[in-house]
């Protein structure tokens, strides 16, 4: 063997060491070539720098289609993925900056089985009974709505325990917290989901924050972990259709992928809804939220990672940490230490949250279909019901907006529901108009659009000046929209 050969010999045996040693290191973990295509190349953000086939012996860089390729067998070991410029590997920037973490669990008879470990209802105890704080930022049910929530400011132990539980729907906090203050509390805890706590820590910290010109008061900030939050106007109505009486219903719980729905004194739920069918129903501003764990609040708290009945909670700052250590050392809490944690758990739906804005990808579709020879399209002009009116009365629905192409003789349409929640079977239909008579109209259907999703329309018309009728209307709302719209070429 020549020493050129002896040398190159060596090198590999070197990268098949190191390649070896990352491979045992990842294990547990869920990264790997089928994550790394889905959340980066067909997603459209590979940078194609080709890392993901430098690295691995059984990919190439395929240069037809600008992306990688498996020529052998996957292991399934992530050691591309985490080689990956674009996805997001790092716990601290997964999970944020923290002190230290614990898995807890209450030891207040009466929070025992209540929404997970009961931490944050013993933390509230804890800060009240030592008199830190006077007042409480929390979400409860509206008695006269059942499950919608209603942000209070509390001040005693027995309200904390009747705030205790989830409600998986946006709630006003921060409306709640600024009353408080103008109220003149002076230690104020604050308890939100990380958007929440996001607002009170930008309106602390921003050279035009509100808080950082008029706050007269110290705001602990308790956050919850957050995946997904829903549209109460669109989820309970469901709910309801599927025989669920929401007066009945005394706990709400996600956990693994399911939605729970549970009477009293019910140990299985009364109903269960896998995640993914109840999509249509989340509120559109979480498809743009990467912050599972509440990064920017002094102590989170969540259920992914411990085990049933239990907290994972992270103490960010060092009032957070004093705070947990000190409620567990009076009895409030049992805490364990931070290796208790199931942290490959944490960090598996850290990053699904951390990459949902990569894999959210704007539906442009170019729908036009020719209405001649076709029955013509039913546009309902009356709601199904008082409730579908009412709901609808109250929002746009949609929005269209035009662009006239000289070029080619097109009107390009784009529809945008403003509605703030999914639209089901929109007949949209499309027509020329002449003085005060219709021709050429085209009509199409879609299907489903989702909360502010745009959907491409391109009209054919004749002259470059005119106008046309656009129409729309659902089978649960009737007539959503209807419009005429003039074009003229720009002069
Ligand atoms: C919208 C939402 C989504 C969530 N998603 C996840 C998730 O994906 N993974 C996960 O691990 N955990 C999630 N959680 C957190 C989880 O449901 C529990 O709140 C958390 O584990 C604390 O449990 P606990 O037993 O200490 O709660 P408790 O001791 O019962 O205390 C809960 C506190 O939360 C407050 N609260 C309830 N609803 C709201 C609301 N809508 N907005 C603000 N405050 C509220 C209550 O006032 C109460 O003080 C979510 C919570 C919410 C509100
Ligand atoms: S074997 Fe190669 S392609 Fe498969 S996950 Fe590991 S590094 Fe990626
Ligand atoms: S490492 Fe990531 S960005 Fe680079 S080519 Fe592979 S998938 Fe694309
Ligand atoms: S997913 Fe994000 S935006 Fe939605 S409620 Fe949770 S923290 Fe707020």
């Amino acid at each position: 063997m020549t020493q050129e050969e002896t040398k190159d010999e060596q090198a590999e045996e070197k990268y098949k060491y190191s390649f070896d040693f990352i491979q045992k290191k990842l294990e547990g973990k869920k990264d790997s070539y089928g994550m790394l295509m889905k959340e980066i190349v067909r997603s459209g953000i590979c940078t194609e720098c080709g890392t993901c086939a430098a690295v691995c012996p059984v990919l190439e860089w395929d240069p037809v289609v600008s992306q990688p390729k498996l020529i052998g067998k996957c292991t399934g070991c992530g050691i591309c993925y985490n080689q990956c410029p674009r996805t997001i590997t790092d716990p601290i920037q997964l999970m944020g900056e923290f002190k230290t973490g614990y898995v807890a669990n209450t030891n207040i008879p009466e929070v025992i089985g209540g929404q997970d470990g009961g931490t944050v209802t013993s933390l509230l105890c804890y800060l009240f009974d030592e008199h830190l704080i006077d007042a409480a930022i929390v979400t409860m049910r509206d008695p006269a709505n059942p499950w919608h929530p209603v942000a209070q400011i509390i001040t005693t132990k027995d309200d904390v325990i009747k705030a205790s539980g989830s409600i998986y729907c946006h709630s006003q906090t921060v409306d709640s917290l600024m009353e408080a203050i103008r109220a003149d509390y002076r230690s104020i805890a604050f308890v939100g989901t990380p958007c929440n706590i996001d607002a009170v820590k930008k309106m602390m910290d921003s050279p035009a924050g509100m808080l950082r010109w008029f706050l007269r008061s110290n705001v602990i900030t308790i956050g919850l972990f957050c995946m997904d939050s829903f549209s109460p106007e669109t989820l309970y109505p469901m709910f309801e259709k599927d025989g669920i009486d929401l007066a009945k219903v005394t706990k709400m719980n996600i956990h693994k992928g399911k939605f729970h729905l549970y009477y009293e004194n019910q140990e299985e739920p009364v109903k269960s809804y896998t995640i993914s069918s109840l999509h249509k129903y989340k509120s559109s501003s979480c498809n743009f939220c990467t912050d599972l764990t509440a990064e920017n609040a002094d102590i989170s708290v969540g259920s992914v990672g411990s085990g049933p009945n239990k907290n994972t909670v992270f103490a960010r700052t060092g009032i957070g940490a004093e705070i947990i250590e000190d409620a567990a050392e009076k009895g409030y809490l049992t805490i364990e230490p931070y290796n208790a944690i199931n942290l490959n758990a944490v960090l598996f739906l850290a990053k699904l949250k951390k990459v949902s804005q990569y894999t959210v990808q704007k539906r442009k579709v170019f729908i036009v279909r020719d209405a001649h020879d076709r029955e013509e399209p039913k546009i309902k002009t009356e709601p199904v019901s008082d409730d579908a009116k009412s709901l609808i009365s109250s929002r746009r629905a949609i929005s269209v907006s035009k662009a006239l192409n000289e070029s080619n003789k097109k009107l390009e349409l784009t529809l945008t529901n403003t509605a703030g929640f999914s639209l089901d079977n929109i007949h949209v239909r499309i027509a020329n108009i002449d003085d005060v008579f219709e021709s050429k109209p085209w009509l199409t259907t879609i299907r489903e659009l989702f909360p502010y999703e745009s959907i491409d329309i391109s009209y054919p018309i004749e002259s470059l000046e005119g106008s046309v009728l656009v129409e729309a209307s659902t089978d649960t709302y009737g007539k959503i929209y209807s419009k005429t719209l003039k074009y003229e070429p720009k002069k």
